[in-house]
């Protein structure tokens, strides 16, 4: 096409203006403002002047393209208007997954937020003095009951202060640039991990201007590799969760009472970033071998770290528990007013540890999921299955079979357990196809693929999204 021919084109335009005097806009402009209904039309011009730069219309095609104009502004407000971030339905089995969003929120957790973060609140005034207070007092009070509980074996574990920074990359930053800057610490070889989304122990390291001094190989460290690596410049010992690996084979490593007892011998401060942290018993649900946070305080660790939308099952934070002087120089280090969370964190960590507190563990989300069982989960897997019932589409194909659910960010990486899973195929749709129409749903439907077959866990669905699962099953035929 000739640029005589496309310069005629431009002239068809109409201005914004223009557009915007449509009656049909006008209507628009009402309901959703004058700024963006000029903004869509603006998009939508540039769009046509694109267009007809890159010669895809004749006189015919633009005509109508203007012609069209107002509904295609219309769909541009619309899409540009939605909303970005929006809920799914998890049928991945995965509990804490973190590109899903981790932990769901507690409903009392968001009445909180609700109650407080559209008000002023008390954030950081103390309402018995009418001074200025600290916004930690909200929750430390809540950890000090939950972690100085009745001790067990002699080691009690009086005294324990715990902050909140924006999450666990977050505190063990602040954790290590408060006890080692410019000295060493100690890490065993076997845990330079690195978690997903780029969080690696040595990056953090030098951020917190420490320095690493690495000890044992990958495989097998022993306490004496930590004992003889110790010199005057050493600042702390540092054990790290291997969240999302396991060694086996030819391995070892020292027990944590061999790294306490070192560590009070040579009197250094031991920290754990023990990553998902668990503030209840996760033998009750049949997890062996996974630390909670009273196990290691317990034992004697000084300082440990862990998240707030993992195990904890609250909202996205870093916890740092543990010796009162120890987090005292933490808070009056000026990182952690940089790193500091805000109201709406506190608000939903509160009345999470307030379900904690009551022993309601049923009331957070992902312990709920945890403890529900797999005859549960199945029970109400042949409820869908059989409403979908006789009549499945002449294509899709629905069995139970036995499986597992993951609990995932960062817990032992073999923590599983037992369940029920739904398993679709369809004489038509490929799984990724099956897939995809699933999250095309609203809300979408997240599940996994295992050798041909798209798995549906309801472990990590809510009871409550089943009758919205079973309709988008049903209607893929
Ligand atoms: C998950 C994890 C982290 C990072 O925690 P975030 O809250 O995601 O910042 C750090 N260390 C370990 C061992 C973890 O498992």
């Amino acid at each position: 096409m000739s640029a005589v021919n496309k310069s005629a084109l431009f002239q068809k335009l109409p201005s914004t203006d223009e557009v915007l005097r449509r009656p049909e806009m006008q209507a628009l402009t009402q309901r959703e403002g004058h700024a963006a209904v000029a903004e869509s039309i603006r998009a939508v011009l540039a769009r046509l002047r694109q267009e007809i730069a890159w010669g895809e219309f004749d006189e015919k095609a633009l005509t109508l393209a203007v012609g069209g104009l107002s509904a295609a502004v219309e769909r541009e407000l619309r899409q540009s208007l939605s909303y970005s971030l929006l809920p799914l339905i998890n049928a991945t089995g995965v509990i804490l997954h973190t590109n899903l969003g981790r932990a769901p929120l507690a409903a009392a957790a968001l009445e909180r937020v609700q109650a407080t973060a559209g008000a002023y609140s008390n954030l950081e005034f103390d309402l018995a003095t009418g001074e200025r207070g600290k916004r930690d007092v909200h929750v430390d009070r809540l950890f000090r009951k939950l972690l100085a509980d009745e001790s067990v074996d002699g080691h009690s574990v009086d005294g324990v202060s715990t902050i909140v920074v924006n999450n666990n990359a977050a505190a063990v930053l602040l954790a290590l640039n408060s006890l080692a800057e410019g000295g060493e610490v100690i890490v065993s070889r076997g845990e330079l991990v690195e978690i997903g989304g780029s969080f690696r122990i040595p990056d953090v390291m030098s951020k917190s201007n420490a320095t690493l001094r690495e000890v044992g190989t990958t495989n097998r460290t022993r306490i004496d590799d930590y004992e003889r690596a110790i010199n005057e410049r050493t600042r702390l010992l540092l054990r790290v969760h291997r969240s999302n690996f396991e060694i086996s084979g030819f391995t070892a490593q020292p027990g944590l009472e061999e790294l306490v007892a070192l560590a009070l011998r040579r009197n250094l401060p031991l920290m754990e970033d023990l990553g998902s942290g668990a503030l209840f018993d996760l033998r009750s649900v049949g997890i062996n071998g996974e630390p909670g946070v009273l196990d290691s305080l317990r034992l004697g660790v000084d300082i440990v770290t862990y998240s707030g939308d993992k195990l904890l099952g609250g909202p996205q934070a870093g916890l740092i528990s543990g010796r009162a002087d120890l987090v005292a120089r933490m808070r009056s280090n000026s990182l952690f007013r940089a790193l500091r969370v805000d109201k709406l964190t506190y608000a939903a960590l509160e009345a999470t540890l307030l379900a904690y507190v009551k022993r309601d563990h049923d009331a957070v989300p992902v312990l709920r999921m945890m403890r529900v069982s797999k005859d549960e989960i199945g029970r109400r897997a042949e409820e869908i299955v059989s409403a979908i019932g006789p009549d499945q589409g002449k294509h899709l194909k629905l069995e139970l079979v036995d499986g597992e659910s993951v609990i995932g960010g960062g817990a032992a990486p073999s923590a599983v357990l037992p369940t029920r899973l739904i398993a679709l195929t369809h004489g038509e749709l490929s799984a990724d196809e099956l897939c995809a129409r699933l999250r095309a749903n609203v809300p979408g439907i997240i599940a996994r693929v295992e050798e041909g077959r798209v798995l549906l866990d309801l472990r990590t669905v809510f009871p409550e999204q089943d009758a919205n699962l079973t309709a988008a099953l049903a209607s893929l035929g």
